[in-house]
């Protein structure tokens, strides 16, 4: 099969390499699209991952394509979503179904070959059914959209009308944004890149504003009566926007820690003093909740919300690039010479 591989810190290869065979309990799945995710960019060509080669990617759907023995439930051409984490199942938060806290945990796309990649191999316990409607190109945004969900369920139940000021527009920002939208949320949403902006608009948020062009806090204070926003996520991971968000918090309203922070943050006493007044709620998320068990979450939820139109996650995709192409793809992305939002890579068509 072909793929893109990672031999080291920015050497990523378009080539061939044996097509991989599913053990018991596996699948192999034939790559419909995979998305590349912002991590995916320091990954490729600063930080590496954990041993070389690997094939990156980790936003991804497909169709059956073999089984391994044992396999129940699934069957050839079915078309799939997949949960890119391989718990171990005997940790202590395994054991509470935490399976994101696992202590030892695998990765497809990181630790594992992921799909960069015409067919990857994933354990059955990973697959999600995609819902009839949601095209494989949509469902591979399952992962971001379940990411986006479990944020906004991190800031508790919202209050019909409640306001939540998202700062970051990008694809997880714009996703947040939808799924507050959906609990019925008023949405604000601040950014410095005007076509984020523009996109934000295009998807039905008027709320929008350019923090390039003036200050996000007194826009919130304008936009909510000077109360503040009951919920504030930080969806950008940058220093500048953490300490937005904390200002613009509103009395008992929560903050929400999102974005993977990109330098360090100087808190001023009278900041703290006044989140502390204010009673304001911090919470950190990560990733998501999957269980394949329960009757839902936030993976089941984001596949249900496509296929009802709650979420519009396709429209986010603004790149959509045949795998042998990939390469210049993230080399776009990294040096940020074009605007992007969600990028998409498929493997090319075979003849
Ligand atoms: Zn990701
Ligand atoms: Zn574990």
């Amino acid at each position: 099969m072909k793929a893109l591989i990672l031999h080291g810190v920015g050497d990523l290869r378009y080539e061939e390499q044996a097509t991989p065979e599913p053990r018991a309990g596996e699948v192999r799945v034939r790559i419909g699209y995979c998305g590349v995710c912002g991590s995916d960019i320091p990954r490729c060509f600063v930080k590496g991952t954990y041993h070389f080669p690997t094939i990156p990617g980790h936003e991804f759907a497909g169709t059956v394509e073999a089984l391994g023995a044992g396999v129940k439930h699934f069957s050839v051409g079915d078309p799939v979503a997949v949960f890119p984490l391989l718990w171990c199942g005997t940790c202590a938060a395994c054991q509470r179904k935490a399976y994101v806290q696992c202590s030892n945990y695998d990765y497809l796309g990181s630790r594992s070959d992921g799909a960069f990649a015409e067919y990857v191999i994933a354990p059955v316990r990973n697959l999600l059914p995609v819902p009839q409607g949601v095209s494989l190109r949509e469902a591979a945004m399952a992962e971001p959209a379940a990411v986006a969900r479990h944020a906004v369920a991190r800031a508790g139940e919202l209050q019909p009308g409640a306001s939540v000021a998202i700062f970051g527009a990008g694809p997880i920002g714009l996703l947040v944004a939808q799924w507050a939208r959906a609990a019925g949320g008023d949405v604000l949403l601040c950014d410095i890149v005007p076509e984020k902006l523009e996109q934000a608009r295009a998807l039905g948020f008027n709320k929008v504003f350019n923090s390039k062009t003036g200050n996000p806090v007194g826009w919130i204070e304008e936009q909510t009566a000077g109360e503040g926003a009951s919920v504030c996520i930080e969806a950008a991971g940058v220093p500048v926007t953490l300490i937005q968000a904390c200002k613009s918090v509103a009395r008992a309203g929560c903050l929400v820690l999102m974005g993977n922070p990109s330098a360090e943050v100087t808190l001023p006493a009278a900041l703290i003093s006044q989140l502390m007044r204010r009673e304001v709620s911090l919470r950190g998320t990560w990733n998501s909740c999957y269980d394949p068990e329960a009757p839902s979450d936030d993976w089941r939820e984001a596949l249900a919300a496509m296929a009802d139109g709650r979420l519009q996650a396709d429209r986010l995709v603004t790149h959509d690039v045949p795998l042998s192409r990939g390469i210049g793809a993230l080399e776009m992305m990294r040096d940020q010479s074009a605007f992007f939002s969600k990028v998409m890579l498929r493997p090319d068509e075979t003849a």
